[in-house]
């Protein structure tokens, strides 16, 4: 395809820069795929938009953002195998070396390789109108779902489900989960979609408090306070639940998911960055606690994901709050910055109706 695009760059002192840039064309083994809907991930903020703070994996490389894009196919390179020219797409955000033992295994995230580069961080990601992508990243999306279903299955809905799948979640489990940001609201609807008997979170924020009450996932929402973790406990028997999920990344937060999950629990820790402080022998080890950490998902598990979206006909795109233009990306940053937002979409097309 001839011409340019308009193309949007984190400078990292929460700005957006806009940029007209070639158009790629697509080498064997890749499609172009025309942009439709590439939402905003927490570690965007966190890594990049702030401040440039991510080393290795989250080293952003002055690439164009977005590693949540969801689009159609327009064109095919050579030794194209499977997708076609108008596929629907969903992107595996991490471009993986292909032959190291987590890519055989799916795990594309966790590819040591240096020929690994996630889009939007090392290799231009989803906010520009077009997107170079190779094709073994791709995981198609069904017609039944939107576009912008899709772009949050690309990081956020596929980290939630990796995570309850480690955990495992079901109609024997009361569920927590700490911070109802996008990532949190994404738990509490898989959570309830699996079959959890109760559903709990936590959340200090009054816009993603009301949100989350608006939407009805959970059974109860606490604000965080010294007395939370004991009326979790009073609900749940004096035993507290059997699955438990940090979002937040805080210390605090942490520490409440670990100290309201029963004996023999398992508490997973999704939420990046900050620290934690617990006593190892009364808060996990005599009361048998398992604690995971997840990291994003695999390809194999994000098809299945997708798949079960449907059969639930559950819709990720309830929890965007905020649509944005291309154009407007600096308005969609600044306001997921605040955090006084659900999930934030930038759109292309009739996704952004
Ligand atoms: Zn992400
Ligand atoms: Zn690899």
């Amino acid at each position: 395809m001839e011409g340019t695009m308009k193309a949007a760059y984190l400078p990292g002192n929460s700005t957006v820069l806009y940029k007209d840039v070639p158009i790629p064309t697509p080498g064997h083994g890749q499609v172009l795929v025309r942009m439709k809907a590439s939402t905003i991930c927490g570690s965007d903020i966190r890594a990049i938009y702030r401040e440039h703070v991510g080393k290795g994996p989250e080293g952003y490389q002055g690439v164009i953002a977005g590693h949540e894009p969801c689009g159609q196919v327009v064109e095919e390179g050579p030794g194209i195998r499977r997708f076609k020219k108008d596929s629907r797409v969903i992107v595996y955000h991490i471009s993986g070396c292909g032959v190291c033992h987590d890519c055989r295994m799916g795990y594309m995230i966790s590819c040591s390789s240096p020929l690994r580069a996630a889009y939007g961080w090392q290799r231009d990601g989803g906010m520009a109108e077009y997107v170079l992508c190779d094709e073994k990243d791709l995981v198609e999306l069904p017609d039944e779902l939107t576009y912008a279903d899709g772009a949050q299955v690309a990081c956020g809905f596929g980290t939630v489900y990796e995570a309850i799948k480690k955990v495992g979640v079901s109609g024997e489990h009361s569920v927590l989960v700490v911070g109802l940001g996008p990532v949190g609201l994404a738990t509490l609807m898989l959570c309830r979609a699996m079959g959890a008997q109760k559903c709990y979170g936590i959340e200090g924020n009054p816009v993603r408090l009301e949100l989350s009450q608006k939407l009805g996932l959970a059974d109860k929402v606490f604000i965080p306070s010294k007395d939370t973790v004991q009326e979790i406990l009073n609900l749940t028997g004096g035993h507290g639940v059997e699955r438990a999920f940090d979002t937040s990344g805080s210390d605090k937060g942490r520490l409440s998911a670990i100290r309201a999950t029963r004996q023999w629990g398992k508490i997973a820790f999704v939420g990046e960055g900050g620290t934690v402080g617990f006593s190892p022998s009364p808060e996990i080890i005599h009361p048998q606690k398992t604690i995971y950490g997840s990291w994003v998902t695999s390809i194999w598990l994000m098809e299945d994901l997708v798949e079960e979206l449907v059969r639930w006909n559950l819709h990720p795109e309830t929890l965007i709050t905020h649509r944005f233009p291309l154009e407007k990306a600096d308005e969609a940053y600044k306001l997921m910055s605040e955090g006084n937002c659900g999930k934030v979409a930038v759109c292309f097309d009739e996704e952004l109706k």
